[in-house]
């Protein structure tokens, strides 16, 4: 008999990974500060709980996917919040991407309580999630981690131990930094080249010919090509993160030149209204900046 499992945020990507972990055959309570969400987690088989409680109560392993630390302060503390039914005989798994030093803090401010604490950011946008191919990054401890294995690889390709509790955020905040550099470098080659006079699609020839071709690139390309950007990763997420990359890089000291101009251009787009774009649209505040 699978462990029962309740899953807290059916947003862009929680909504798959809970459809995941249900299709897996694991018992599944699911909560969502917007009800509506939560109808077609019920449809396929999922109980809906009036509250993160409640669910919390109904699970053994608590998994929380929602936008950021404040966030997820409201489910495990606020009124009818999930900490106050953890205990020893239960895990509770944060996927949802916060920092490295808030994820340190919530595992001391769970310990006394008892409850197994795994921090668990995932790399993916929603189509992996959807797929089930998500790459997790892993913190916590390590018999406890390879435990939930069976359950973490219902959403995800692989899993990658990172180290201690707060190291699956560290490893997901240096990821985020290369993925906000690389697409802004994408979006930079081809916005400088076409202001040069060359054509958009020979750009993006020349890229995938050698060895810069990657599968970013490959998968965002046509979102250039379109104009269009619906979101898989909102731009808005990627600003989140790159603040919290610059607030770890101020703590351990570490040189983020890059990342600095990053938040910036990134911030810029967030400024345009376009937050709720895909990050790709970092492209159309270089545009913007070109006039
Ligand atoms: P999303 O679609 O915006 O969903 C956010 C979820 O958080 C929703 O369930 C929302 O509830 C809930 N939420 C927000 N504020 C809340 C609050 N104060 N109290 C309770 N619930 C709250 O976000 P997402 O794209 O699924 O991203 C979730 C997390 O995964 C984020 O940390 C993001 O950085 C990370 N991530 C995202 C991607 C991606 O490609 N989208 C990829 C990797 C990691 P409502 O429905 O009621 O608003």
């Amino acid at each position: 008999m699978k462990r029962p499992v309740g899953f807290m945020g059916l947003g862009t990507m929680g909504s798959p990974m809970a459809a995941n972990i249900l299709r897996a055959e694991y018992p599944l309570t699911v909560f969502n500060r917007s009800v509506a969400k939560t109808a077609p987690l019920a449809e396929l088989g999922a109980r809906v709980a009036p509250g993160p409680r409640e669910l919390a109560h109904a699970s053994d392993v608590i998994i929380a996917m929602v936008t950021d630390a404040e966030a997820l302060d409201a489910l495990l503390w606020g009124p009818g919040g999930a900490a106050a039914a953890m205990d020893q005989t239960k895990v509770f798994i944060n996927m949802s991407t916060v920092s490295p030093r808030y994820t340190r803090e919530l595992s001391e401010r769970l310990a006394p309580s008892g409850v197994s604490f795994i921090d668990a950011p995932v790399s993916g946008s929603r189509k992996p999630a959807e797929e089930g191919t998500l790459i997790i990054f892993a913190g916590g401890n390590r018999e406890r981690v390879g435990e939930l294995t069976p359950l973490l690889e219902t959403v995800g390709k692989k899993v990658i131990y990172c180290g201690e509790a707060g190291q699956g955020s560290m490893m997901k905040m240096a990821i985020n930094l290369l993925l906000g550099i690389m697409m802004e470098g994408f979006a930079e080659a081809i916005s400088f080249g076409v202001k040069g006079g060359l054509a958009e699609e020979t750009i993006v020839e020349a890229v995938f010919a050698g060895p810069l071709s990657c599968g970013l690139y490959r998968l965002k390309s046509a979102m250039f090509r379109q104009k269009a950007f619906p979101a898989h990763f909102p731009l808005k997420h990627m600003c989140k993160d790159l603040k919290s990359v610059i607030d770890t890089a101020y703590e351990n000291g570490a040189p983020i030149p890059a990342g600095q101009t990053m938040l910036q251009l990134y911030r810029a787009g967030v400024g345009r209204e376009w937050g709720d774009l895909d990050f790709a649209a970092i492209y159309k505040v270089l545009e913007h900046l070109g006039g």
